[in-house]
């Protein structure tokens, strides 16, 4: 599915953004490409429609997305921090062969453990590591 230029400023305005031309360019590359994307998986991207894009942009681009809740920075073995435009809550799977992040449902709700009754959570992430299903079949193809 495409989003118009129209529907896409108008998610930027909702979450009180003002509209760019980087801002949406960013926002159109996310929507369209749900892959967990890195500042430079999105820099190299979006540079051949904008050849004046910098790096330091894109990330200042995504502190304001974070901030206003449009991405949710995720966080995989403490390296490179990868954006996810889907904001509620599901887990995530990487597979430490391929590198691939694979979205998953977490069909319950989360109880909060006694020990943080009193405290204010403001976010939950489920991680899960280990090989996909895709390098499983490969390996076992090579043994
Ligand atoms: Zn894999
Ligand atoms: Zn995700």
């Amino acid at each position: 599915m495409k989003n118009t230029i129209k529907q896409l400023k108008e998610y930027l305005i909702n979450h009180n953004i003002k509209p760019s031309t980087i801002r949406l360019k960013v926002l159109e590359y996310l929507l369209n490409n749900r892959i967990h994307p890195t500042a430079d998986d999105i820099y190299k991207n979006l540079l051949p429609q904008i050849p004046t894009l910098s790096k330091t942009s894109i990330y200042n681009t995504m502190e304001l997305f974070a901030n206003n809740g449009v991405v949710k920075i995720l966080s995989f073995d403490g390296k490179e921090a990868h954006y996810d435009v889907n904001t509620e809550l599901h887990g995530h799977f990487k597979c430490r062969r391929c590198g691939i992040i694979y979205d998953f449902n977490v069909p319950f709700d989360i109880p909060i453990p006694n020990e943080l009754k009193e405290f204010d959570v403001k976010e939950v992430d489920i991680n899960f590591y280990g090989i996909c299903h895709k390098c499983n079949k490969q390996r076992g193809q090579e043994m």
